[in-house]
């Protein structure tokens, strides 16, 4: 854990509290990446991703955000008029949808109400209901609320019924056990502003050989997002476009360290800061958003009668920036990460504020 290099301390969703010496690898100066001695460090690089994502199957880099990786896996999967179901816990879920229906994709939709993870009876019924569903799309974290999904059971089902499983972990994956290969899942997805505790700007997605075989038949209508474009290059240890160097040289410090500290003892560790997180939340009296939890999201109900987006105002006056939620929930939820570079005082501080934040608005437990 290192020092703070700036007083405003960020407590969002992503982007995160980047360690200073992830940083400045920023700064050094660009090179070509056709070169052999990069392509020797984007070997280490892809090593490492396999290991994050628990995977034998290739991971790919893409520059883009984490929708950017949910666009990739719904338009290398699916072609015009087939059909797919997705998990609705929320803005997430919901984003299965309106990217399958902008590419003709026809969607079952499983809604959830705030805060409830799916149940696999839910999926059991959605699946049998409609023998023609190709792909089941879920997310691991839906970061609206914080609320978790058993991607291992749903796994099961998806297997059951004979469904491509994609999985947007883009919230969870390195904190939250998330083993792909173990659980069966195609395609897992993320992106370098959360966990991974990088600037924005690199989505990490991963498909099995049956994701492959399924994209050899749906012909993607693409080429910067193409996933053939990406398997023939990874094969070869390069991207078939030019990455952002500097992120580049960032995630692979990044990765490093995950692999020396362990993905065990690396998400242990994030488990305990978001205890004792937690704790502190709970001991001033308010309430959670979710019933099962993600490590790292958090998801809080402002009291009776105060709005949430004063919370999140408030705090930021106190150099603190949490998130309001999205939606008709922004004045009633609000929204922290402990994501990155977030130490115990750093929590002691956010805890402290909060307290005081809540007796200006009136609230009187605590
Ligand atoms: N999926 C989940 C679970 C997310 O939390 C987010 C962003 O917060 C996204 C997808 C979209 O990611 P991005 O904003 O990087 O496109």
């Amino acid at each position: 854990m290192q020092e703070k290099s700036s007083n405003k301390l960020l407590m969002v969703l992503g982007p995160t509290e980047i360690e200073d010496d992830v940083l400045s690898l920023g700064s050094l100066p660009q090179q070509y990446h056709r070169t052999p001695d990069f392509t020797a460090f984007l070997s280490g690089i892809f090593a490492n991703l396999q290991y994050l994502f628990q995977t034998q199957n290739p991971v790919f880099i893409l520059s883009s955000s984490g929708t950017g990786a949910m666009e990739f896996s719904v338009t290398n999967l699916l072609s015009n008029g087939e059909r797919a179901l997705y998990i609705n816990g929320g803005t997430f879920g919901e984003r299965w949808g309106d990217i399958c229906r902008k590419h003709g994709v026809v969607t079952s939709e499983i809604k959830l109400s705030l805060g409830k993870s799916v149940e696999c009876s839910q999926i059991e019924k959605a699946l049998d209901a409609d023998k023609t569903i190709k792909v089941l799309f879920a997310t691991q974290n839906e970061t609206a609320t914080g609320a978790l999904t058993d991607i291992e059971s749903v796994g099961k089902v998806a297997k059951k019924h004979g469904v491509l499983f994609v999985v947007d972990a883009v919230s969870s994956l390195g904190v939250q056990k998330m083993p792909q290969d173990e659980w069966g899942v195609d395609v897992l997805l993320t992106s370098s502003q959360k966990a991974l505790a990088l600037p924005p700007g690199l989505g990490f997605v991963s498909f099995s050989e049956r994701a492959i075989e399924k994209a050899r038949v749906a012909k993607p209508k693409t080429l910067y997002f193409d996933v053939f474009e990406y398997l023939k290059d990874w094969e070869r240890n390069q991207t078939p476009f030019t990455p952002p160097i500097s992120l580049i040289y960032q995630l692979e410090l990044r990765l490093r360290k995950i692999k020396e500290t362990g993905l065990e003892n690396f998400q242990n560790e994030y488990l305990e800061k978001t205890n004792y997180l937690r704790q502190g939340i709970k001991s001033l009296g308010l309430e959670f958003a979710a019933d099962v939890f993600s490590n790292c999201v958090t998801g809080v109900k402002a009291p009776e009668g105060i709005d949430a987006l004063e919370i999140v105002r408030i705090m930021d006056e106190h150099q603190i920036a949490i998130a309001p939620s999205p939606g008709n929930l922004k004045t009633k939820l609000f929204r922290v990460g402990n994501f990155g570079n977030i130490n115990q005082p750093d929590i002691e501080r956010f805890l402290i504020s909060l307290k005081l934040t809540l007796h200006e608005l009136g609230y009187k437990n605590g």
